[in-house]
């Protein structure tokens, strides 16, 4: 509370944690539900529709850790065993005989009858077919027990997964050579601003080049999205209204620039005339201002166009929202808590995430954190959180996001 009874200083700023459950519950409310089946080399940054439940016990039989000798720990008393068969990967072994051992190799299935495998170095093989074994054995040891990892009808991934190399060989593992996905959500870029240029033009009188439009369309192919490229909208009412018209067929309309307060807002006005608006200022920096609705039914965000604005509002809004609607229950990124590498002595009321990297073991941030400065994300590996009305001293503990985590 406030002693002297005026509003807190986030006053009207809406919390970053509150913004986004409202994203992810929209998307709730609007999930894609087509899927597709797809050979298991193509499901890379996908999701997964359906759970993935095992058909198998993995291993499907008990087999070797180790090369070495397979024996039944009870035929042995200090003498000698007769080697009765060799077993490599691959192959179907007899069942032991009593009273001797089978020279079995990494990946073999482990004959009946045996109860441990001793490891080549702790045996030694004799001229006359016989393996002497230098230590006392304990029952299992070295031995993968059928269905060590997974056993039939265990759910392995459930709906929802995003898959990557991990799970593509997982699943692989359990026989699967295909697996149903979700379709991949469509998402339009456009890039707002009468002085945007792209790149490869020569620069004009006042005019930038466009650098969120490729910045966003290729974080978008990396997160499995498929992507309208919709170029660059000037900042004009009839245009607006014409160019969102002509994008009815996809799931999310991504546009930047054009949220700032006291600009003239097309993009408002056109969603308040054939559509819903919500302007949010929101308790985030670099960032604030963001714009949630739908045109003609398409749902709508508005990221802020300074560079470095754009993707922390994308890694931290966009990117779950989009993740959900495909189904994805984990949206979160990791955050890591790491000692801070700098001082901050004056707490602002917003939350800030300050571009960073990690320096023998602390997290120290780009000299220049204006939100214009993408180079500062260029520099940086990770976002480090600074929460409202909070003050830090080099040592104190913070969040620490790795871009890596959101990139994907
Ligand atoms: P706005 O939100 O349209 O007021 O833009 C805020 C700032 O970001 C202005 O300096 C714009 O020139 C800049 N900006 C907007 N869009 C882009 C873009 N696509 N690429 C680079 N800078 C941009
Ligand atoms: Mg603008």
């Amino acid at each position: 509370m406030n002693p002297v009874g005026k509003p807190g200083k986030t006053g009207s700023l809406m919390p970053v944690e509150v913004a986004l459950a409202r994203l992810l519950e929209m998307a709730d409310d609007t999930p894609i539900v087509e899927r597709e089946h797809l050979p298991l080399a193509q499901v890379q940054g996908r999701v997964l529709a359906q759970d993935l439940v095992s058909t198998l016990d993995l291993p499907p039989w008990p087999n070797s850790a180790m090369d070495g000798y397979a024996l039944r720990t009870a035929d042995w008393a200090g003498e000698p065993l007769v080697v009765s068969q060799k077993i490599f990967a691959g192959q179907a072994p007899e069942p032991l005989q009593p009273g001797t051992c089978a020279r079995i190799f990494t990946g073999a299935p482990v004959p009946a009858g045996a109860d441990c495998v001793e490891m080549q170095e702790n045996a030694e093989a004799q001229a006359d077919r016989r393996v002497r074994f230098i230590q006392a054995m304990k029952p299992g040891q070295n031995i993968r027990p059928q269905g060590q990892e997974i056993t039939v009808g265990e759910l392995v991934l459930p709906a929802g997964t995003r898959l990557g190399p991990i799970e593509q060989g997982l699943a692989a593992s359990l026989g699967c050579a295909g697996l149903e996905v979700v379709r991949k959500v469509r998402v339009a870029v456009l890039s707002t601003g009468d002085e945007l240029i792209e790149p490869g033009q020569a620069l004009g009188p006042g005019q930038i080049y466009n650098s969120n439009r490729v910045l966003l369309c290729s974080w978008l192919q990396r997160l499995g999205c498929e992507v309208v490229d919709a170029g660059i909208l000037p900042d004009d009412l009839q245009t607006t209204r014409t160019r969102l018209g002509e994008m009815q067929d996809v799931d999310l309309i991504l546009s930047t620039g054009g949220v700032s307060v006291g600009e003239a807002d097309f993009l408002g006005i056109a969603l308040r005339e054939e559509g819903e608006l919500s302007l949010w200022k929101l308790a985030i920096k670099p960032g604030k201002p963001l714009t949630f609705g739908h045109f003609r039914g398409v749902p709508v965000i508005g990221l802020p166009g300074n560079p470095a604005s754009t993707l922390v509002t994308f890694a931290l809004l966009a990117r779950p929202y989009l993740l959900r609607r495909q189904g994805v229950n984990d949206t979160e990124p990791l955050k890591v808590r790491v000692p801070a590498g700098f001082d901050w002595p004056i707490p602002g009321n917003r939350r800030e995430y300050l571009r960073g990297r990690m320096e023998n073991g602390q997290a120290i941030i780009y000299k220049n954190q204006s939100s214009g400065v993408l180079r500062s994300a260029a520099w940086a590996d990770g976002l480090v959180e600074v929460l409202e009305d909070r003050t830090l001293v080099q040592g104190d503990i913070v969040n620490f996001i790795p871009l890596s985590e959101v990139l994907n």
